[in-house]
Formats: structure tokens, sequence, C-alpha cells
């Protein structure tokens, strides 16, 4: 449509979730109307991201170090891992002030539609967390959805025999969403009425 520079950083906004073609146009019009120094903030920062940014060794959160903030954070309940999909959960969740524990980030949901099988999630290292005895909740809060409610079922049947308490978020969420669409109030009310998974 538009030729070379213009259309190819459309082309590139156009691959990005939850950005279609007129939003890509829109996103490219706008960047190259802004000042110089904006852009090259944007782009060095999207470098940035990619260079510095790793995810936690330990719960596969987003971290600037070896572990992320939360893990280092000695102040932490050792004895609980709320499991979600994505490292933006962990914020959704944090935001609520419900939870003083740890997490564990699975980087996405079962789906077979999508060909992500339990072995594409960060299943194997949770699992691996559960070794010693140390955990004695795990809080299944994945997403109101198709996928999220396959994912905590089938933790849920891993992880109950081992003698672990698994409890799962209260009913209430907006269903079908993403956990982070729920406000702040409703997340945490979900959080405290939480059940125990049989
Ligand atoms: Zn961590």
């Amino acid at each position: 449509m538009y030729e070379g520079a213009v259309q190819d950083l459309i082309d590139e906004l156009g691959r990005l979730p939850g950005v279609g073609p007129k939003s890509a146009q829109r996103i490219a019009f706008y960047l190259l109307a802004a000042e110089g120094a904006d852009v090259e903030r944007l782009a060095s920062t999207l470098v940035r991201v990619k260079n510095e940014v790793r995810f936690c060794i330990i719960c596969g959160n987003v971290a600037e170090a070896e572990t992320c903030r939360i893990c280092s954070d000695d102040r932490r309940d050792l004895t609980r891992i709320c499991v979600v999909e994505e490292p933006k959960d962990v914020v959704a969740i944090e935001r609520t002030r419900e939870f003083r524990g740890r997490y564990h980030v699975l980087g996405g949901a079962i789906s077979p539609i999508d060909g992500v099988g339990p072995d594409d999630l960060r299943i194997r290292e949770l699992l691996a967390r559960l070794s010693d005895d140390t955990v004695t909740e795990i809080i299944l809060a994945t997403d109101p959805n198709l996928e999220g409610e396959a994912t905590a079922t089938y933790l849920a049947r891993m992880i109950s025999p081992m003698g672990i308490t698994v409890t799962r978020l209260a009913s209430g969420l907006p269903v079908g969403g993403d956990l982070e669409y729920a406000d702040e109030v409703t997340l945490g009310r979900a959080f405290s009425g939480r059940r125990k998974v049989d």
C-alpha cells in the first residue's frame, strides 16, 4: 500500500497482538508525525527490553536479575504459590494486595486448538518446586476461560495427590476473559474467597 519504511512499520505493528491493520496504520502515522526524540526513546526501550529483561529462574516472571523481585524478597510466604498464565497476571494479583506468597508463571495455558500442550508450559518447573515439603498450598489463578479452566483441572489432578492443598479463585470473575480484565476489588474478593479443589 505504502512505500518502503512506512509499509514495513505498518506490517511490523500489525503483527503485534491486538493490533489490527487499521490500528497499525494509525500508530505508524502517529509515529511519523511524532518528535524524533520521542520515537528514539521508544525504539531504544524496545531494544532494551530484549537485551535487559530476563525471566526469573524460579518463577518465570519477568526479571532484571537472575531472580525476580518477588522471589528475592525473603518476607514473602514460601508456603504458598499462586500459579498464573502470564507475567501480567502477577501484576494484577499484586495490585489486590491479597497475596503475600510467591508465584509461578506458566507461560500460557493448555490449548489443543493452538497446539499448546502441558509440555509447552512451565509445569515441570512447577512440580520441581514442590519436591520438598515447603509448599502447602497451590492457588490456581489461570484465566476464567476454557483454556484456563482446562489448565487448572490438569494441574489440580497432578498436584492434589501430592498432599498439597490446591485452591482455585472463587467465581465472580468475568467469564471468558483474562484475569487482568477483572478490577482489583473483584479479583481481590475472588482471591480471598478461593476454594479447595477436590
Ligand atoms: Zn521469580
